[in-house]
């Protein structure tokens, strides 16, 4: 009997600043055909982010609703929002055979790791701390008190680094977005 085929669920997390979005807006762009979730958050769209698109953007009352109703694979609060995957069409996906990639926090990898032990958890790391400050205060899209908070969220998320299965580290945009899509590549 041929062994089994799985779709790999993959789990792209890291310090914020550290360039996830930028490297997942890389990998899309050459391969348009990844699919990414689109999460739900009450955090604020930033300028040029639009509803449905980088994410849903919903009212705390929303959010509170997707969460009764079980309409979430996992959530958690990061720096005063709440974000959380919704559940049904990361479901389809893997039901259909394509490979999903979440980028999510430290709490939702932890999260999506225990109700799916087959998940593959990547960490993408900075080259060094002050590469990440530079990284963060020069997307200019924070105020210096969020910077401040997202910073110390960083901290637990860089000591937590060997919980996850495979690091990256983000010095080359191109390599990195390259070695992330060979990781979902199903086997
Ligand atoms: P995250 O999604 O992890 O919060 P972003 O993708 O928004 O991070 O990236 C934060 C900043 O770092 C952006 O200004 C982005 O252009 C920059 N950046 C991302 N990757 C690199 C890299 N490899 N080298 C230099 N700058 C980068
Ligand atoms: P940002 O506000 O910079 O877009 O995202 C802040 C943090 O929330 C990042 O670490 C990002 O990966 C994480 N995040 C985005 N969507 C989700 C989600 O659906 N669930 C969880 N747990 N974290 C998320």
């Amino acid at each position: 009997m041929a062994a089994e085929v799985r779709p790999r669920l993959t789990v792209l997390s890291g310090p914020s600043g550290v360039g996830k979005s930028t490297v997942v807006a890389h990998m899309r762009k050459v391969h348009p055909e990844v699919w990414l979730s689109v999460s739900a958050t009450t955090r604020k769209p930033r300028p040029g982010e639009r509803d449905g698109v980088q994410y849903f953007f919903v009212s705390d009352e929303e959010f509170d609703k997707l969460i009764a109703n079980g309409e979430l694979l996992e959530w958690a609060e990061f720096a005063g929002n709440r974000y959380g995957t919704p559940r049904r069409e990361v479901h389809d996906r893997l039901a259909a055979g394509e490979p999903v990639l979440l980028e999510i926090d430290l709490q939702g990898a932890r999260q999506v790791k225990e109700s799916m032990p087959d998940s593959r958890l990547v960490f993408l790391a900075p080259p060094s701390w002050d590469e990440l400050v530079r990284r963060l205060t020069g997307r200019g899209t924070e105020s210096p008190e969020v910077i401040e908070r997202r910073l110390e969220a960083a901290k637990v998320e860089l000591a937590a680094e060997s919980e996850f299965d495979t690091t990256l580290v983000n010095t080359s945009v191109e390599d990195v977005a390259r070695e992330l899509l060979a990781l979902m590549a199903v086997e």
